[in-house]
This record gives structure tokens, C-alpha cells and sequence, in this order.
């Protein structure tokens, strides 16, 4: 027995991430106006606005997800609209003509989007971004794979992850990105692209858990 999330979840997963993202905005904005611009909240809920009123009841994980990429990557500006716009393209191509998401494929899919940000954006860990999140998250979600761990607490073990990876960052100095100017004033402050990630994928365990179907 092994629990899987059934490729029509798209809609509710996406829902729910517009949804915590909106909660999350105006503190991801004031992380940002510490040492940056103070847009991140603000770009990322406006994104995930034009989300909702495109989503179609019912779609596919694989298409809700890779209508969040284009929308990031199209409409919202920032660092962040490419960087995310990557990695839900990347997340959806990989779960693309699959019936449902297991581990397995969360962890490919996971590992591949990893990739492809850190590719694009060319920082590394402990450059104080998002790629300080992903990567630890990754990789333990990975580490649950092989060793066979279930679903649902490789996805619990990933959210609380990311969330000590999101805290760990404020002792870091910013090496890129608008906040890296700041240099050692950079110190001291939660990166707001870190905290966003801990956001996103807190918010994708949380959905997945609750669409669970558990499979003979
Ligand atoms: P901007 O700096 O253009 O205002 P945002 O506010 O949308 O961009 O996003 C800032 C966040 O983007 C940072 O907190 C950091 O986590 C992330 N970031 C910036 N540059 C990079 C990069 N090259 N690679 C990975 N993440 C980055
Ligand atoms: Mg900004």
C-alpha cells in the first residue's frame, strides 16, 4: 500500500498554494524591504491572482502547475518571476502525462525544478536565496526515497526542512541578488525568496497529504 496524489488534484493544489501565498504576502514583502525592494510578497500574490482567475476547475496537476510557470514567467517581474517560473515549468513537464504523483516522481520532480533554478540563477548554497530552501528540501525528499519512507512523511520531513533552511539564512550574508549590495547588513534578515520557498512547499505538502488516495 502507497499513497499517491491522483493527477486531476491540479486545481486543489494550486488553489491552496494561491491561497497561502496571499496569507503569506505582506510579511514576504517586509522581508524583502529589509534588505531588498520590498516587491516579493506583493509580485508573487499578484502572480498567483492572475493564477486563480485562469485556472480551470479540474485540471491536471501537470497543467496547473505549468500555468503557474508561464503566468510567473509572463506577467510578474522581479528576480523571482523567472526563478519560480522555471521551476513550476520544470515541476509540470516532469509530472506530464502521469496519472498520478508518488514519491518517487515528487522526488524527480523536486530535484529536477532544483536544477533548473540553480542553473538559471547561478547561486549557490549559502548565497543567502531560495536555492538555500531548495536544495536541502530536495535532497530530503530524496533521502526519504531511498529510505523508504512514505509519502506523507517524506512531505512533512521536506515542509519542516525548508522551514529551518528558510531560518538558517538569516545568519548568511547575501552574495547575489538585489540584497547582496547590502552585504554584511544582509546579515541578520531571513531571505525573503527562502521564506516564499518554505511557504510554497509547506503549502504543496499540506494539499498532497489532504488528496492522498491510497493506492493497493
Ligand atoms: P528583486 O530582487 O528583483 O526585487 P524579488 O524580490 O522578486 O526580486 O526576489 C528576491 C529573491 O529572489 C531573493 O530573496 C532571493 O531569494 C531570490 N534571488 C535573487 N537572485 C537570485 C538568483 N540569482 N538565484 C536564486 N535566487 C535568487
Ligand atoms: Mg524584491
Amino acid at each position: 500500500m502507497s499513497a499517491i496524489v491522483p493527477a486531476s488534484s491540479g486545481s486543489v493544489v494550486v488553489e491552496r498554494l494561491a491561497t497561502d501565498i496571499t496569507a503569506a504576502a505582506a510579511w514576504l514583502s517586509d522581508l524583502d524591504g529589509a534588505i531588498g525592494d520590498g516587491d516579493h510578497g506583493v509580485n508573487l500574490r499578484h502572480g498567483f491572482d492572475l493564477v486563480r482567475d485562469r485556472l480551470e476547475g479540474g485540471s491536471s496537476i501537470a497543467d496547473a502547475l505549468r500555468l503557474i510557470g508561464t503566468t510567473l514567467l509572463e506577467d510578474v517581474g522581479g528576480a523571482m518571476g523567472p526563478l519560480y517560473g522555471v521551476f513550476f515549468l520544470t515541476m509540470a513537464s516532469e509530472a506530464d502525462g502521469h496519472d498520478f504523483v508518488n514519491l518517487q516522481l515528487f522526488a524527480q520532480m523536486l530535484e529536477r525544478a532544483t536544477l533548473e533554478v540553480t542553473e538559471l540563477g547561478g547561486a549557490q548554497p549559502g548565497d543567502k536565496t531560495l536555492i538555500d530552501v531548495l536544495h536541502p528540501a530536495s535532497t530530503a525528499v530524496s533521502t526519504s526515497v531511498s529510505d523508504g519512507a512514505d509519502f506523507g512523511s517524506a512531505l512533512e520531513v521536506m515542509a519542516d526542512t525548508a522551514e529551518r533552511a528558510r531560518d538558517s539564512t538569516r545568519a548568511m550574508m547575501s552574495r547575489v541578488g538585489r540584497s547582496s549590495r547590502m552585504a554584511e547588513r544582509s546579515i541578520g534578515h531571513v531571505d525573503a525568496g527562502a521564506a516564499s520557498c518554505a511557504v510554497i512547499l509547506r503549502s504543496l505538502a499540506t494539499s498532497f497529504r489532504a488528496e492522498f488516495v491510497i493506492q493497493q
